[in-house]
């Protein structure tokens, strides 16, 4: 079973078996907030497990972009606001059932049914423009960015933490992932504004944290058009 992994006092990523996903918690004062549950309710549900155990209490659900690995456990949160992007909002419920029907052509055993039964739960507050988040005394300012990774990718700015957790905006268990509602150029702008706004440590959605250098090893991957089709989302 995953563990909380400190990234930063404050701040922790669960490694998610589907697709090596981090979740991330961030946690002030007996409150949390969860970015990105993952793929399936019953591990998120060892996650919120976990969060309770040491006494805090999940008062927000975050979901960086609209992609399978990072949202579809969301029904396990179903309780507490959530937020996204407009456009994460509108792909998932466009492309959700299909992106199931992806996801079930390489799952087996017990995650395969596990994906066929789930229910794709839409997250309930669209973040148009930048929002601040209150966890405890702690700020979170959540980003609205993209078209980029996704047709709208949203990251978290934790200032007092230092850290920026970027969704699949930057990875680096891999190089980063295209697929058809990729947005290059939209992506190249993303890794700008980053690169000016971002904390200093990245958390990423796939891999360990990281600094902006990775920006910049992006930035010219994408210019190259060498990072082909996505391998995963
Ligand atoms: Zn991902
Ligand atoms: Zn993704």
């Amino acid at each position: 079973m995953p563990e909380l992994l400190p990234v930063v006092p404050g701040i922790d990523r669960w490694v998610m078996p589907e697709a090596a996903m981090n979740a991330v918690v961030i946690a002030d004062a007996g409150e949390a907030l969860v970015i990105d549950p993952g793929t399936l309710p019953s591990r998120a549900a060892e996650l919120r497990a976990a969060i309770e155990a040491r006494g805090d209490r999940v008062v927000g659900v975050v979901i960086t972009h609209a992609h399978w690995d990072h949202c579809f456990a969301l029904s396990a949160f179903g309780d507490v606001p959530s937020f996204a992007h407009p456009s994460a909002i509108a792909e998932l419920r466009a492309h959700g059932e299909a992106q199931r029907e992806a996801v079930l052509g390489f799952s087996t055993g017990a995650t395969a049914d596990a994906v066929r039964h789930l229910e794709i739960v839409l997250p309930g507050t669209a973040v148009p423009e930048p929002r601040t988040l209150r966890i405890g005394a702690l700020e979170v300012e959540l980003e609205p960015l993209g078209p980029a990774h996704t047709g709208g990718d949203l990251v978290a700015h934790v200032p007092a933490a230092a850290v920026t957790i970027a969704g699949d905006l930057v990875e680096t268990a891999d190089d980063p992932q295209l697929d058809g509602s990729t947005d290059v150029s939209g992506w190249l702008r993303a890794l700008d504004r980053l690169a000016a706004h971002a904390q200093p440590l990245l958390v990423p959605g796939h891999g360990e944290p990281c600094g902006h250098e990775r920006l910049a090893h992006h930035r010219a991957l994408l210019e190259s058009g060498r990072s082909g089709a996505a391998q995963r989302p």
